[in-house]
């Protein structure tokens, strides 16, 4: 812990809970701290109700899975989206980085990717939710945009074989990026075309199922 001496307890503390968050050394909490303390006591407070709405107003879609403050969220809402093309990723923000390319489709956010190494199971993720989805029928194309890491590429080719069987497209995103970028990274141009220039699964993976 970062505790200097004579330093008030309110302030270590605080220092003590944002070193916690990841990418946050115990000096940068610092600087921090002592910047809030700079700020005027109306603009902390505002952010500690922030902190607090953060719980208690964002949660997750029923249906998709991404970040939504009611129970659906307004791209699964929107009548004018292409419900039937569904483009599957990892994590809540990875739909808000994929709206920056226009994305006319709909998602289902799987919360994680299988990794047996860590203990994430099938059923840890969100396909049950899918089955659902997929078994209410309308949905004739899969994208597959999990990241392009080892864990990321095992968790596209099990959704392919999990729905092969269904009458549904795989396809999966075409990838202008280095291996294991994730889609934060992407800028806005790259993420449209990626998403436009789509691989089929078959095509893309021939090879290797050979
Ligand atoms: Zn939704």
């Amino acid at each position: 812990m970062y505790h200097l001496a004579g330093m008030p307890e309110p302030l270590a503390r605080l220092v003590e809970q944002l070193s916690a968050f990841q990418g946050i050394g115990p000096k940068t909490a610092m600087r921090l701290a002592l910047n809030m303390l700079e700020q005027s006591e109306h603009e902390v407070k505002n952010l500690a109700v922030s902190l607090q709405h953060l719980h208690e107003q964002v949660q997750f879609c029923n249906t998709c899975g991404g970040f939504s403050t009611v129970s659906h969220c307004a791209i699964c809402d929107n009548v004018k989206r292409q419900h039937g093309i569904v483009c599957i990723v990892e994590q809540p923000v990875d739909v808000l980085m994929l709206e920056r390319g226009h994305f006319q489709g709909s998602y289902h956010v799987l919360h994680g990717r299988l990794s047996p190494v860590d203990g994430v199971s099938p059923d840890k993720l969100r396909f049950n939710a899918l089955d659902n989805r997929i078994a209410d029928g309308g949905i004739h194309e899969l994208i597959l945009a999990t990241s392009a890491t080892v864990d990321g590429e095992a968790t596209a080719h099990f959704i392919s074989r999990r729905y092969a069987h269904h009458n549904i497209q795989v396809s999966r995103i075409a990838r202008g990026v280095p291996e294991g970028g994730e889609l934060e990274y992407l800028d806005e141009y790259t993420l449209s075309r990626a998403l436009e220039q789509r691989v089929l699964w078959e095509q893309g993976h021939a090879a290797a199922s050979n």
